[in-house]
């Protein structure tokens, strides 16, 4: 069974197709700048063997379909050999970023489907309507497939109301539906599930704390493999630190900023999503050139990962007095994947609890799922790199049968 999955965002469409029978990627890329005259289309042919070939197209894509259709062009070139045609992909899973309180699970799309994220779109008007072009693109060009909606939110429908509830007048929830919902549930449910496999565990028995670090970052509690409360809130702004996200502010920032720098709802809005987190503070929102900056001596690259760190170790804290006993942190997503230094500094000073990561492990860079605690940490801590995509394809593989 191959299936397509498309992450499809409002200049850009992310796509992978995967062969179910072993779960081999047989095509991986990006469609960037639609609607700009020097659009770009990468797209690479069987990347993970020996004959992977990468293929490059520059010109105008005027919209998500003529982007989408130049991909199938490729994947069905005879000389590409990827598939005979467009019948050959049986399902499609697209990645919806808000289900709200509707989808707990992956779901076929319909038409009820379409109206109900297109009702959701004033809880995500950023990313749902892109996702929306996304799915009646493929619609389109697929009439044969079978679409499956896999939603960010749906992984933590499970949190319990006391947690997920703002403690704002109740006629805010009521009428605007304004709770916790949480994101990168995907990717908090694929590394949790890949965490109890390989500590061969049933996932039912596990209680889990996953950090989500990337350019976006989240950490999610999971009771008995459950998620039972996560740091991203209403939107993807609320919790950690990210790339250009503040992470939690004191709500009253913004009437101090409305009332004494002269800004108004919108630029409040834009500065805390896209000119803060490590990038407010230092200027950089990538991880690397942070520890670079620091090594040339930069005290504000050296603030900014402080900050991020410590309030990665403080919602640790927090997630560890919400589960009560924890069997393992993991980490992952480009930051928690990769960057030895914030994953020590993270859980540094946390030994007293049980937390014992090996210093040797942990500077050791690889590439597959590997362990970082001591043998005498009574929790164990795992990095496992999250791959969103699988999830999506074995999501929809589920749905389909
Ligand atoms: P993601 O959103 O998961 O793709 O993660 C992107 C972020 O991961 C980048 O903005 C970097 O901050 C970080 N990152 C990627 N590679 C590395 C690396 N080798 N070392 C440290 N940080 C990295």
């Amino acid at each position: 069974m191959k299936i397509l999955v498309i992450n499809s965002g409002s200049s850009s469409i992310k796509f992978q197709l995967i062969d179910m029978t072993d779960e081999s990627v047989l095509a991986a890329g990006l469609v960037e700048r639609i609607g700009d005259k020097d659009g770009f289309i990468q797209c690479t042919l069987r990347p993970e063997t020996t004959e992977k070939e990468i293929v490059v197209l520059r010109e105008n894509i005027a919209d998500h379909q003529s982007g989408m259709r130049m991909v199938v062009d490729i994947l069905i070139d005879s000389d590409t050999g990827i598939i005979p045609d467009r019948e050959a992909i049986r399902g499609i899973g697209h990645r919806v970023v808000h289900g709200g309180e509707v989808f707990y699970e992956p779901t076929l799309i319909t038409d009820d489907v379409l109206e109900v994220i297109e009702k959701n779109i004033p809880l995500a008007p950023l990313h749902n309507p892109p996702n929306l072009d996304g799915i009646r693109v493929a619609m389109e060009l697929f009439p044969v497939a079978e679409q499956v909606a896999v939603f960010d939110t749906a992984f933590h429908q499970s949190i319990p109301p006391y947690a997920y509830h703002y403690a704002l007048p109740y006629k805010f929830y009521e009428e605007q539906r304004i709770r916790r919902y949480g994101f990168h549930g995907t990717s908090h449910k694929y590394v949790a599930a890949e965490c109890a496999r390989l500590m061969d565990r049933p996932l039912a028995e596990l209680n889990l704390i996953t950090i989500h670090l990337g350019n976006g970052c989240s950490m999610t509690a999971i009771k008995n493999g459950r998620s039972v409360d996560t740091t991203l809130g209403l939107t993807p702004l609320e919790g950690l630190v990210m790339g250009t996200r503040s992470g939690d502010v004191d709500p009253a920032v913004h009437a101090f900023l409305a009332r004494n720098c002269d800004m108004d709802i919108e630029e409040i809005d834009t500065m805390l999503n896209r000119d803060s987190g490590l990038k407010g503070l230092c200027g950089m929102n990538d991880m690397r050139d942070i520890h670079a900056a620091i090594a040339q001596g930069s005290e504000r690259a050296r603030l900014a990962l402080d900050v991020q760190t410590y309030r990665n170790r403080k919602y640790i804290g927090a997630y560890m007095a919400v589960l009560g006993r924890v069997d393992a942190i993991v980490f992952t997503a480009g930051i928690g994947e990769n960057d030895a230094v914030v994953r020590a500094r993270t859980v540094d000073g946390l030994e007293p609890f049980g937390i014992l990561l090996d210093a040797a492990a942990n500077d050791h860079r690889v590439r597959e799922p590997s362990l970082l605690s001591r043998v005498d940490s009574r929790v164990q801590i795992w990095c496992i790199p999250t791959n969103e995509e699988l999830a999506i394809a074995r999501d929809v593989k589920s749905v389909l049968g």
